[in-house]
């Protein structure tokens, strides 16, 4: 007999037809002997629906009370799975993040969870009574309802299965796995069979956003096993593995993701002394605004240029501090860009081999696409595009890294 923690995103939920779809799968895995903790995100659209209502109120909601209404998503449809159980005659107990208690650390709207008690949960297994968990939630010490950020079911999920020592965590989603790159996007993009923790984290963090990073780098820490599959549909899906097969045909890339999320700012003609870059960017930290990609060109009559991202949603708020910043060390000018994007192709084969990036870079050339910033690590190149190409840049490198499927889907 396992313990299973399945995880059903917004899509998978989000109509009362198919809630009542998902009540029957847990019953037929409960039926086969398992031991079944669900976590359930809000019915899709219900998040973005909240934080709409909020943003009538005003632009920069409090975050505590921002908390206090998203997580009323997921509060429903704990509440519609469970019923839909016991209809069926599965006997099932919904809980909150704070019932449960999913202790979290109090920064609102993106906390980390700390700790789970597992004891009630534990009990009503024990009862034969499948757990319908909130995802997304938790409570810090004083009792404030927190979230995880968008997408943090999947952490939700993660951390429940790594609390209760699960057999496996079962990611339960709209597509069959995950993909060299977003089918969406891609329609000849192939499902893989295995990734491995360090490819999905670093496909999640630039991108990818079909597992929140927290929940991948949760699972690689206390080792869960951990796979994500269609809600509706029968197949293998993929598994998040650790080992890194050596094999001789393996890619040399794995996959492609892509970030419309960032924005780029400028600041002109610095005067380049030691410490430049830390005032340019001691005020951006400061504020709590993080910073992606960072370049800083080579100095030409003793003043430079520097240029970095950050998220889209710091745009406005880094770009008032980089026109102080620019003012009080006489850089000649600030400013910035909303309208890019980046791509980056993932893979530990690229260890192994060289080359990676300018075969990359040749084939955005091919496409007339213009690199207008690169970074790279041991498994990545990434690149700062224009927006509008992005589809183009995405198809042309999956392309040329020969990921595409022999035929497009549905054809
Ligand atoms: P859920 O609501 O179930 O959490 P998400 O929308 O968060 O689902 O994640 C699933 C989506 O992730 C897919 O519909 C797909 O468009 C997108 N996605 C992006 N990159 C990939 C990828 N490499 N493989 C699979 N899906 C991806
Ligand atoms: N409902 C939350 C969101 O839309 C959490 C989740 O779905 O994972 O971001
Ligand atoms: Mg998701």
């Amino acid at each position: 007999m396992a313990l299973i923690v399945q995880k059903f995103g917004g899509t998978s939920v989000g109509t009362v037809e198919r809630i009542e779809q998902v009540a029957e799968k847990v019953k037929k895995f409960r039926e086969a002997g398992d031991d079944i903790v669900v976590v359930v995100s809000a019915m899709s659209g219900e998040t973005n629906r909240l934080i709409d209502l909020a943003k009538q109120i005003s632009d920069q909601p409090v975050p505590r009370e921002l908390d206090v209404m998203v997580s009323t998503g997921e509060q429903v449809t704990i509440a519609l799975l469970a019923m839909a159980l016991i209809k069926r005659g599965v006997p099932a107990v919904s809980y909150t993040g704070n019932q449960v208690r999913i202790l979290t650390d109090s920064a609102h709207n993106k906390a980390r969870i700390l700790q789970i008690d597992d004891q009630k949960l534990r009990t009503d297994l024990k009862a034969g009574r499948v757990v319908v968990v909130a995802g997304f939630q938790g409570v810090d010490e004083h009792g404030n309802i927190t979230t995880l950020g968008r997408g943090g079911s999947d952490t939700t999920g993660v951390a429940l299965a790594a609390a209760l020592k699960a057999d496996e965590c079962q990611i339960y989603t709209d597509v069959d796995g995950v993909y060299t790159t977003d089918p969406r996007v891609v329609p000849r993009a192939q499902r893989l069979d295995k990734i491995t923790f360090e490819e999905m984290l670093e496909m999640a963090s630039l991108g990818s956003k079909v597992l929140q990073i927290r929940s991948v780098e949760f699972a690689g820490k206390y080792n869960v096993p951990l796979r994500v599959l269609h809600s509706f549909q029968e197949g293998p899906g993929t598994l998040i593995t650790l080992d890194e097969e050596e094999s001789m045909e393996q890619p040399i890339i794995s996959g492609i993701a892509f970030n419309r999320d960032e924005a780029k700012l400028t600041i002109r003609g610095v005067p380049d002394t030691p410490g430049v870059a830390f005032k340019i960017l001691g005020p951006i930290s400061a504020a709590n605004i993080e910073v992606d990609m960072i370049v800083q060109n080579v100095a030409h009559d003793n003043t430079t240029d520097f240029t970095f991202t950050v998220h889209r949603n710091d745009y406005q708020n880094a770009l008032r501090i980089l026109e102080q910043t620019a003012r009080e060390i006489g850089a000649r000018e600030a400013g910035g860009d909303i309208d890019i994007a980046k791509v980056s192709i993932v893979g530990v084969g690229m260890r192994s081999h060289a080359g990676v990036a300018s075969r990359m870079f040749e084939a955005l050339a091919k496409e007339s696409i213009n690199i207008q910033m690169i970074s790279t690590s041991e498994i990545k190149v990434s690149v700062v595009i224009e927006e509008k190409y992005l589809e183009l840049a995405v198809r042309a490198l999956h392309t040329a890294f020969e990921l595409d499927a022999p035929s497009p889907q549905g054809e």
